[in-house]
């Protein structure tokens, strides 16, 4: 038995494709394309020496001693964060636009939350010469003003979306829509492991460049190529699925996710979807969700707009309900106090996404011995504003 995908796009009793019959080609298409084009030499070529001359991999995997010896454990951390455009989602798209010029569309189309997805896609698509058009919340385009100038700055169209929340969920409706109005020349980059099948497979095979550096830079340090814990955050899930892909059949490796608990899963203000999620449909995969008792899809909040997903990628539901990953929800506060602990431990702002694998670290008990991989997903100048807003806020209590 594997956790990876299977032939019909499942993994174990979540995913699939559920999607509207107008999309039905364009999803079969992908389906039946995706591995032919990314095993190609060609694409082979373009994209490793894209990841290396202009992502700028492989990334460092650091030893970071002081955090080591605060948790009395081995710690090493997978710096996405110092990835072209901040985090891990660049190696996302720079594969996207290839498979996209492949399958010979020219027009692209992205939902973006916090807009790291957005500003990934743009870039590529400047890099590329596409047209690029990407959704975002009207409430996340106010939160995250500066990747929206950066996504304009790089000639990207950025429509805000005004319906539910106007946060991520809406926008990835809205893109949906659109692709049901243009399939015939227009790609959809999702930007994690979520969406009908093969997205969530497709992504994790892009983002599994992490795990499979991991492999090499353990050897030169540790002797070995595999950790005892490897510890990432979960929104869709694809910097987690990046981080465990080579590992994820090897039981000798513990599998750490955290999710954002927000104001806490004994709130109404929460994003912790293994927690208190149900098995439903969102965004053409059947994953768990956090619903009403109608079936209604909740609104989702945390202080990361990265992670503010009512959803979670079929893969982790999978990973969750087997009990193959252990998921630790990790609230707002303790996000942002890890965050702050690192900066002052290492000099490293991780992103508030990041901040809460971080935060899962206190909730471990680890033997001296354990070599711990934790994926800092991103950087945490996107942040800034955020960390300080709490930092002020508890002086004032
Ligand atoms: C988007 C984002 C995430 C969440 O997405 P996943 O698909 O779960 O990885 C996490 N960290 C950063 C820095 C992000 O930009």
């Amino acid at each position: 038995m594997s956790y990876l995908v299977d032939n019909d796009g499942y993994y174990g009793e979540f995913g699939g494709a559920y999607v509207p019959e107008i999309l039905h080609k364009c999803v079969k298409d992908l389906q039946d394309n995706y591995l032919k084009i990314m095993d190609s030499p060609a694409f082979k070529n373009e994209y490793y020496n894209l990841l290396k001359d202009y992502v700028g991999r492989p990334s460092p995997l650091y030893y970071a001693s002081r955090l080591s010896a605060k948790y009395g454990a081995k710690i090493y951390l997978k710096r996405e964060d110092l990835n072209h455009t901040g985090a891990h989602k660049i190696n996302n798209t720079t594969g996207q636009i290839l498979i996209a010029k492949s399958l010979g569309k020219h027009r692209i189309i992205a939902e973006t939350g916090a807009g790291q997805h957005g500003v990934a896609t743009a870039t590529v698509c400047a890099l590329m010469n596409m047209e690029c058009v990407v959704y975002m919340g009207a409430t996340d385009i106010k939160r995250q003003h500066i990747n929206v100038e950066k996504m304009k700055m790089l000639g990207a169209t950025v429509v805000p979306v005004t319906s539910g929340n106007m946060t991520l969920k809406d926008a990835t409706n809205e893109a949906i829509r659109d692709w049901c109005c243009h399939p015939e020349d227009t790609y959809y980059i999702i930007g994690s492991t979520v969406g009908p099948h093969p997205y969530p497979d497709m992504v994790a095979r892009l983002q599994s460049v992490i795990s499979k550096e991991i492999k090499v830079q353990l050897v030169e340090k540790e002797g070995r190529d595999y950790p005892d814990y490897l510890m990432a955050c979960v929104g869709g899930g694809s910097n987690a699925a990046g981080t465990i892909y080579h590992y994820i059949d090897d039981p000798r490796v513990k599998i750490v996710l955290a999710e954002a608990g927000g104001k806490g899963v004994d709130t109404p203000y929460t994003a912790a979807t293994i927690a208190l999620g149900r098995t439903g449909i969102i965004h053409g995969s059947k994953t768990y969700v956090i619903q009403n008792e109608d079936g209604q899809i909740e609104e989702a909040y945390s202080v990361s707009a990265g992670l503010d997903y009512p959803g979670i990628g079929p893969i982790h539901a999978n990973l969750a309900k087997k009990k193959r990953a252990m998921v630790f929800p990790v609230n707002d506060d303790e996000a942002i106090a890890a965050g702050y602990e690192l900066t002052r431990l290492e000099g490293i702002i991780p992103a508030l996404e990041s901040a809460h694998a971080l935060g899962a670290l206190g909730k471990l008990h680890f033997r001296p011995d354990d070599v711990v991989v934790l994926t800092v997903s991103g950087r945490g100048d996107k942040d800034i504003e955020t960390y300080l807003k709490y930092f002020n806020d508890s002086k004032e209590k």
